[in-house]
């Protein structure tokens, strides 16, 4: 537990931000009830999810690959935002600059209302053409049909990024960008072994920004945080962010 002063220090940093930028991961999304890659939750019929997440797998099998999406949105169709997900769309209307960037795909992030969002692994509720890599929203819950297809014929695949995979060069030079000029950055619920996301934080250090990282573990972050706070992201963020009491 940081010491009074700390945390005064830290309230007045929040206080004072005028860019701040979050970085989140699937931790931030775990009390809405959205289980994370590498708790024990995660598992889906004994497989890891770096096995069923790959271009590779999708090739060799791309009904299994579906068939563990079509379970991974059954389950978010089912949830709402937390109050985590709920203080972040705030900031966005006291904080001149505010800018997310997630690693989720599950789209709680703009069901709280935030419209500030960069979806830097995309979104699961988007699909894509593999032949004309055309994309749209399909949020048939469960899947009409397994495996579903293209008007071209083509198969669909989730409008993801996959393991191996490269991330969309606009994005990431849009995050760069935020990066470098925010003066504070959250890092919350992310295990920061995902990379390119896992060496985002040591841009904004490299700009000055001060870190605070909120999870429940210690992670290959926390070192480079300015401040690591321990717990439910649900309980701290808004604890922290109470706009109306700090006002
Ligand atoms: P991860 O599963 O590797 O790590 C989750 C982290 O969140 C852990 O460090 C854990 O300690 C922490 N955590 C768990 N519950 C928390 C809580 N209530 N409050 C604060 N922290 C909490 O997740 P990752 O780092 O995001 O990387 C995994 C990849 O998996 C990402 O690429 C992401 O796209 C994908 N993913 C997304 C979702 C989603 O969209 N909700 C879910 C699972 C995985």
């Amino acid at each position: 537990m940081p010491s009074l002063n700390i945390l005064r220090d830290l309230k007045e940093r929040i206080r004072n931000a005028k860019h701040v930028v979050a970085i989140t991961g699937a931790g931030i999304s775990a009390e809405s009830g959205i289980p994370t890659f590498r708790g024990k939750d995660g598992l889906w019929k004994q497989y890891r999810a770096e096995e069923l997440a790959t271009p590779w797998a999708f090739e060799k099998n791309p009904e299994l690959v579906w068939k563990w999406y079509d379970w991974r949105r059954g389950i978010i169709a089912k949830a709402t935002p937390n109050a985590g997900h709920v203080t972040l769309a705030r900031m966005e209307d006291f904080y001149p600059e505010f800018t997310q960037i997630t690693q989720n795909v599950d789209g709680l992030h703009r069901k709280a209302g935030s419209q500030k969002v960069i979806e830097i692994h995309g979104n699961l509720w988007r699909v894509r053409c593999v032949r004309e890599g055309k994309t749209f929203y399909l949020e048939d819950v469960p899947l009409r049909e397994i495996s579903p297809r293209c008007s071209c014929g083509a198969i669909l695949r989730p409008d993801v990024v996959w393991f191996g995979e490269s991330l969309d060069p606009e994005l990431i030079r849009k995050a760069h960008e935020e990066l470098a000029a925010c003066n504070l950055l959250l890092v919350i619920g992310t295990s920061g072994i995902v990379q390119p996301v896992a060496s985002f934080p040591a841009i904004a250090r490299q700009s000055g920004a001060y870190i605070v990282e909120i999870n429940l573990e210690t992670t290959p972050l926390t070192s480079l945080a300015d401040l690591s706070l321990k717990g439910k992201s649900g309980d701290i963020l808004p604890a922290l962010f109470d706009f109306q009491s700090d006002s």
